[in-house]
């Protein structure tokens, strides 16, 4: 099947319906770009749904990886501003207010994912990495849990 791809909104969650094959190529690049946009609009709950996806490779698994990394990205607890690493690896002071207080920009989870993904993210041990969920009203009600 053909990678697809589309946006809804429920609540505040916005979901991000996967179809097809994520493997390298137009769907990576589709994969990004969509993430991109959704942070750049300041939507920091993104529920990925793979309910359709047949198949993803080690370079989706990638994209994957790269996308939780965009949306839980380190921000400063005070004001909001990204705040970075040293050359060490030790997190600076926030650039803005200087605070030290750290927390994850947004949530990004992933639901009904299928056998192979499910195997591919226990396999490589990223199942607990991600926050996986069965179906899409637990990833949903997750959201708000908190
Ligand atoms: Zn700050």
């Amino acid at each position: 099947m053909e990678f697809k791809l589309s946006t809804r909104r429920a609540d505040s969650v916005f979901i991000v319906d996967l179809a097809g094959k994520i493997t390298a190529g137009d769907a990576l690049t589709a994969l990004r770009q969509t993430i991109r946009d959704e942070v750049a609009k300041g939507h920091n709950k993104i529920l990925l749904n793979l309910k359709d996806v047949s198949y993803v490779d080690s370079s989706g698994l990638g994209e994957l990886i790269m996308a939780l990394g965009t949306v839980t990205q380190t921000t400063c607890a005070k004001c909001g501003a990204t705040v970075f690493k040293d050359e060490e690896g030790n997190w600076d002071p926030c650039p803005q207010c200087e605070s030290t207080e750290r927390k994850p920009w947004g949530q990004l989870k992933l639901s009904n994912p299928g056998r192979q993904v499910t195997d591919l993210l226990q396999f490589t041990k990223l199942y607990s990495v991600f926050d996986v969920h069965e179906s899409e009203e637990q990833a949903l009600a997750s959201f708000k849990s908190r």
